[in-house]
C-alpha cells in the first residue's frame, strides 16, 4: 500500500502519526490508492522551521534563477501531463478531458510565473529634491503558507506555489486531506527541476490540526488560502491577529443571467456545461440561472433535454461526461441540499438522487439536477452546494435578473446572455463579481489573466496574470541623496 510522505528539508519522511485515511477512487471506492497520514504539529512547526532556515539563500538568489527552477518544473510537468492528469481523475472523480485541462493550466501558469522572474522591476522616482532620487524594489515576505482544496488539486497548488517561489518566498504547501497523491507528485516534480531543500515543503494532514498549526506559527509571514468561506474568514480572523498577510479565495453562487433576446441554444448549452462541468465541484461553477419570464420555459425545456443526456461515469471511460463527488462527505452534503430544495418548495424537475445504473453503484455519483421556481430567500439560491445542483430564478425584466443575481454573500464569477449591446454594458457595470463573461459560460480562466471574487469570495490580491506576484511580494521605499551634504529642502 502506497503511503504518502512529507516532503521537508529536501527529505521525504513519512509521518510518525497513527492517525491515517485511505485515499480512495471516488467512482469505485473498491479501488483504493493509498494512504494518508494525518501529521502531527510538531511535524507542521518542522516544515515551517526547513522554510525558514531555506529563505535567506533563496532570498539571495538572483530571481532569473529562481525563474529557471520553476521553468524546468513547467517542462518536467508537461512530460507529465498524461501520468498526472490520470492520477488527478483517479483521485478526484473528474473526467479525463477536466483533467488534461487542468494540467495545461498548471503548465501556462508555471510558464508564466518563470518569465514574470525575469520581470521582477520595481520603479525609479523623480525626488522633489535635486541630486536626490528614490526607487523601489519588489521583496519576497519570507516563509509563505499555501493551503489549497481537492477540486483543482493540481491547479491551485501550481498557481500559488510557481509565484511564490518566483517572488523568491519559501513554501510550506498543505494540500487538501482528498488528494494527496497528485499534491506528492507537484512537489517530486518541483525537486526534480532543483529546488533547493526547505524551499519547498509538503506537509499532509488535517486542517484543523497541520494548518492550523502553520497559520499560527509566527515564522509564517503570509498565507494563501483557497477554500470554503467558513474555514478561509476563520483563518483571516486568525491571522490578522499577529498582522501576517492574507490572500483567501473563496465559495462562489455563480449567476447566468438570460434575457429574452439571447441565443437560447447557446445559453442552455453553456448553462449545463457551467452547471454540471466538473460535477459541479468548482468555484466559478454556475449554480443559479435568472431567467426572463418570456422564455423560461423553453429554456427549461432546453436544460432538462440537455441535462438528462449527459452520460455519468468513472471519468477514466472516455465516453463520460460527469464524473462523482469527490468523496461521501461531499456526496451526503449535496444529497441534503438536494432535500432543502424540495423542502422549501422549489420544483424538482430533473435528477435529485444518487445516479442509478451498471458500474455506478460503488462511485458516489449524483444525477445532474434542476430546481425550477427556486425564490432567492431559499437556501438552495443562497448557499454553496458545490456539486450538480442548477436553480431556475424566474424574474420579469434585467432590472430584477440584477437584483436576483446581486442577492449574494458571494461575487466570484457570472455570466450574461443577450445580444444587447446596452444590457451587456449595464450587466458589466451593475454585477458584483470579480469576473464576468458575457455570451459564455461562468467557468475558465487563463494564465496571463487576474483571477478572484469580491463580496464572501474574496479578500487580498488577485491571483494570476498581471496580478500574481502582488501578494507574494512586499514593497521597499528607498531614497537616495547624492549630495554628500545634509539635506536643504524638507520633504513632509
Ligand atoms: P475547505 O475550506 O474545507 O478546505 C480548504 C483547505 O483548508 C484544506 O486544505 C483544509 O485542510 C484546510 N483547512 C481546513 N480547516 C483549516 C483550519 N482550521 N486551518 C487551516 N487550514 C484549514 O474547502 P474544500 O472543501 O477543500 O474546497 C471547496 C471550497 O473551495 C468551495 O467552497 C469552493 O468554492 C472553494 N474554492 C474556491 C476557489 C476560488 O478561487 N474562489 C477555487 C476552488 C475552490
Amino acid at each position: 500500500m502506497n503511503v504518502y510522505r512529507n516532503y521537508i528539508n529536501g527529505q521525504w519522511l513519512e509521518s510518525a502519526s497513527e492517525k491515517t485515511a485511505l485515499n480512495i477512487n471516488p467512482a469505485d471506492v473498491r479501488d483504493i490508492i493509498g494512504t494518508v497520514k494525518f501529521s502531527t504539529r510538531g511535524e507542521a512547526r518542522g516544515a515551517v522551521e526547513a522554510a525558514y532556515n531555506a529563505f535567506k539563500d533563496w532570498k539571495n538568489t538572483p530571481a532569473p534563477t529562481r525563474g529557471k527552477i520553476v521553468a524546468r518544473f513547467a517542462r518536467l510537468l508537461e512530460g507529465d501531463q498524461e501520468n498526472l492528469a490520470r492520477m488527478l481523475t483517479r483521485e478526484e472523480g473528474k473526467t479525463l478531458a477536466e483533467s488534461r485541462g487542468e494540467l495545461q493550466r498548471s503548465i501556462n501558469v508555471a510558464e508564466f510565473c518563470a518569465g514574470e522572474a525575469r520581470r521582477l522591476n520595481g520603479e525609479t522616482i523623480q525626488s522633489e529634491l535635486s541630486a536626490n532620487f528614490a526607487y523601489t524594489i519588489k521583496e519576497p515576505h519570507g516563509v509563505v503558507a499555501v493551503i489549497t482544496p481537492w477540486n483543482f488539486p493540481v491547479a491551485i497548488p501550481v498557481w500559488k506555489i510557481a509565484p511564490a517561489l518566483v517572488a523568491g518566498n519559501t513554501v510550506v504547501f498543505k494540500p487538501a486531506e482528498a488528494t494527496p497523491a497528485t499534491a506528492v507528485r507537484i512537489c517530486e516534480l518541483f525537486e526534480a527541476a532543483g529546488i533547493p531543500k526547505g524551499v519547498l515543503n509538503l506537509i499532509l494532514g488535517a486542517g484543523a490540526e497541520v494548518g492550523d498549526e502553520i497559520i499560527n506559527h509566527a515564522a509564517v509571514k503570509a498565507i494563501s488560502f483557497t477554500g470554503s468561506t467558513a474555514t478561509g474568514i476563520k483563518l483571516y480572523e486568525q491571522a490578522a491577529r499577529r498582522g501576517a498577510k492574507v490572500q483567501c479565495e473563496m465559495g462562489g453562487k455563480n449567476p447566468v443571467v438570460v434575457m429574452k433576446d439571447c441565443d437560447l441554444d447557446l445559453a442552455a448549452e453553456s448553462t449545463v456545461s457551467g452547471a454540471f462541468g466538473s460535477t459541479g465541484q468548482r468555484c466559478t461553477a454556475t449554480s443559479r440561472a435568472v431567467v426572463v419570464d418570456q422564455i423560461a420555459d423553453e429554456f427549461v425545456r432546453k436544460i432538462i433535454e440537455k441535462a438528462e443526456q449527459m452520460r455519468i461515469g468513472d471519468g477514466a471511460d472516455s465516453t463520460t461526461e460527469m464524473g462523482p463527488m469527490v468523496d461521501e462527505k461531499q456526496f451526503r452534503n449535496v444529497l441534503k441540499y438536494i432535500d432543502i430544495g424540495r423542502e422549501d418548495g422549489a420544483e424538482l424537475l430533473t435528477g435529485g438522487r444518487r445516479a442509478p445504473g451498471e458500474n455506478l453503484e460503488n462511485g458516489y455519483f449524483i444525477e445532474p439536477t434542476v430546481f425550477d421556481r427556486v425564490t432567492s430567500d431559499m437556501r438552495i439560491a443562497q448557499e454553496e452546494i458545490f456539486g450538480p445542483v442548477l436553480s431556475i430564478l424566474r424574474v420579469k425584466d434585467f432590472d430584477e435578473a440584477m437584483l436576483v443575481a446581486n442577492d449574494s454573500q458571494y461575487g466570484l464569477t457570472s455570466s450574461i446572455f443577450t445580444d444587447d449591446p446596452n444590457l451587456i454594458f449595464r450587466f458589466v457595470h451593475e454585477i458584483e463579481t470579480g469576473m464576468t463573461h458575457i455570451n459564455s459560460p461562468t467557468t475558465g480562466g487563463e494564465a496571463h489573466i487576474p483571477f478572484g471574487g469580491v463580496k464572501m469570495t474574496g479578500i487580498g490580491a488577485r491571483e494570476q496574470g498581471s496580478t500574481a506576484l502582488d501578494f507574494y511580494t512586499e514593497l521597499k521605499v528607498v531614497y537616495v541623496d547624492y549630495t554628500g551634504r545634509k539635506r536643504e529642502g524638507n520633504l513632509y
